[in-house]
């Protein structure tokens, strides 16, 4: 039997330690907070350390911020809130000097400057980068920072947050979390919790995203009754190793690399004369799914992306990590051969319905980053734009949160809600043994969204697709695990994670077969055109108390640019 101790309290409770959580945390601190923030591993292994490819902002002078907001609002079809999108774009050019200034060595050009690289669905070359390694470079940094501010600011590392509290009026209060070193469950109390804690990859298989994001912070959010916006929007990047969905950075495409198909065509002539290979993540994909699926592919369901079109040097220099990636896991060296690639999950534009602020539905509650839908991407997200996302709202929100902060009480918690918590992990513990493992669970799971809900779907896959996720809701809470111990026990881990999955999951599908048009990364075959009349409206979905997830609409503000026909 597990024990369970005191009470932290902080003003801001943030939960997950990748890019947005630790520039939350900052934020916060810096403005006079006391701040804890856990995460389920060391904060530099969040997923933020794979980011490759770059972020985004207009810091040129011959660029503006209007032209990365009018490129952020073409690429998601018209359906991201345009005034978050002025936010983000307008901030970035400053929050990329900041990150210059605390350390970050982006790429610099032989004169000195700070050097760009090309991005897909951007009127200019806007991408800065450190190598292929910009994400852990940004983490790396920004995990530094967190140092200075140890008096203020506690760090609870390799600790696992099952539940979100609230009060008797629906505020949020706090979190209840599992240390995963002993097995010892936690209250936390706070004033405001910001929500961190990254994307649902792991719900699709193959995904280009690590185990651990698993759409912990969507659920429990659902759970207490957050809404959810977007979550029909699921990208797949086109540019992923099949089999085992590593990513393909970008990056390679904005050097300069061609993908063509098993003709030797380089087919994105047909779909997006303009930008070729830099289109949109969702019109690549689909090009060339289309062309795998009409037989233009190769019989393993691939295409080739052709690197050797960037100078050799070039390559090793700024692509160094692909260039690894292509030898170790594809047995092919890049620079002198093409690669076969086809699209593969990659990012989840929906997630915790947020206004700029980082503020859910749920007073007391933050979200930002991949957890959160402000919504900046929309339908569909321009490549490095996330990291951007998740540093300017991970900025906003723990600055607002520090603000509410200071003219708040301290909350407690009812312990009725923590012995809950414990005896729903007591009995995963002693479920009996037999059922189904969770792994097998998990892995049926990835197919069926992968196989119903990629770049292609329709009415009849869809609720197939839901069918079988409501199946396996039933068979999850029985399947029985072998680790009975406390110490690292990442069984009853695992088995919490696959329960978020599949609320995940399961709103994912509801939006899509609720949305009967094609935007952004939703394209249905029965409904294949844009239908601004009726679907111009982001689809929100919360737990109604009963067993399905409610639907409900909102309006997408507009402030300046009108809906008009995408073509790259
Ligand atoms: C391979 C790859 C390459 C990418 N490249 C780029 C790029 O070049 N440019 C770009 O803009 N975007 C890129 N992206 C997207 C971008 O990296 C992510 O969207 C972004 O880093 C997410 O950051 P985050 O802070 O929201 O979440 P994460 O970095 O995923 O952090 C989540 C945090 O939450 C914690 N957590 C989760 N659940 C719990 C729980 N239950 N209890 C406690 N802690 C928890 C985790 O431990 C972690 O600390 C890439 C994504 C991938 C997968």
């Amino acid at each position: 039997m597990n024990r369970i101790a005191h009470m932290p309290s902080h003003d801001v409770l943030i939960i997950g330690a990748g890019l947005a959580g630790q520039r939350a945390a900052l934020a916060a601190a810096n403005a006079g907070a006391s701040v804890a923030i856990i995460s389920k591993v060391h904060p530099v292994r969040s997923h933020s350390v794979a980011a490759a490819g770059g972020i985004n902002a207009a810091l040129n002078p011959e660029d503006s911020w209007e032209s990365h907001a009018f490129d952020t609002v073409k690429g998601s079809d018209y359906l991201g809130d345009q005034d978050a999108i002025e936010i983000m774009c307008r901030e970035a050019p400053d929050e990329l000097l900041y990150l210059e200034h605390i350390g970050v060595t982006f790429h610099r050009s032989p004169d000195g400057h700070l050097g760009t690289r090309a991005f897909g669905g951007a009127s200019a070359a806007r991408t800065y980068y450190v190598a292929d390694i910009t994400g852990q470079a940004i983490l790396h940094v920004l995990y530094e920072q967190l140092m200075k501010h140890h008096e203020q600011l506690d760090r609870y590392e390799e600790w696992f947050t099952t539940d979100l509290l609230q009060d008797e009026d629906g505020r949020c209060t706090g979190a209840i979390c599992r240390n995963l070193r002993d097995g010892r469950l936690e209250v936390f109390n706070a004033k405001a919790v910001i929500l961190a804690s990254g994307g649902a990859g792991q719900a699709f298989k193959p995904t280009t995203n690590g185990l651990i994001v698993t759409g912990d912070g969507i659920a429990q959010a659902y759970r207490i009754g957050a809404t959810l916006m977007d979550m029909e929007m699921v990208q797949y990047h086109p540019t992923t190793l099949a089999g085992n969905g590593f990513l393909i950075t970008e990056g390679a495409r904005g050097e300069g690399a061609w993908l063509l198909n098993a003709q030797g065509e380089r087919f994105m002539e047909r779909y997006a004369p303009n930008k070729m290979e830099l289109a949109s993540r969702d019109v690549v994909s689909r090009a060339e799914q289309t062309e795998i699926n009409e037989g233009r592919g190769f019989p393993d369901g691939t295409v080739f992306l052709d690197v050797t079109k960037v100078p050799r040097k070039r390559t090793l220099e700024a692509l160094r990590e692909i260039v690894n990636i292509g030898r170790d896991f594809a047995g092919v060296d890049i620079t002198r051969e093409p690669i076969k690639i086809r699209p593969g999950m990659h990012y989840i534009m929906g997630g915790v319905k947020t206004d700029s602020d980082g503020l859910t539905t749920i007073p007391g509650l933050y979200a930002a980053g991949e957890v959160a839908c402000v919504s900046v991407h929309g339908g569909n997200r321009l490549g490095a734009n996330s990291l951007l996302d998740t540093l300017i709202f991970g900025r906003r929100s723990g600055e607002h949160a520090a603000a509410q902060a200071k003219a708040m009480p301290m909350p407690t918690t009812p312990a009725a809600t923590v012995a809950d918590v414990q005896a729903s992990i007591d009995a995963i513990i002693n479920r009996e043994p037999g059922g189904r493992r969770v792994a097998a669970i998990k892995d049926e799971l990835g197919t069926t969204m992968n196989q119903y809900c990629a770049v292609f779907r329709d009415a009849e896959g869809l609720a197939t697709g839901y069918e079988i996720v409501r199946r396996l809701k039933q068979e999850a809470p029985k399947a029985s695990i072998d680790d009975h111990g406390t110490v690292f026990n990442q069984d009853v881990i695992g088995a919490i994670e696959l329960g978020y999955m599949l609320d995940v999951a399961e709103t994912i599908l509801v939006a899509a077969m609720e949305r009967k048009e094609s935007r952004g990364a939703q394209y249905r075959t029965d409904f294949p055109a844009r239908n601004d009349d009726e679907w111009l409206k982001h689809i929100d979905i919360s737990a109604n108390g009963a067993d399905e997830p409610k639907v409900d609409y909102s309006p997408v503000t507009i402030t300046r640019w009108e809906p008009q026909e995408r073509t790259y």
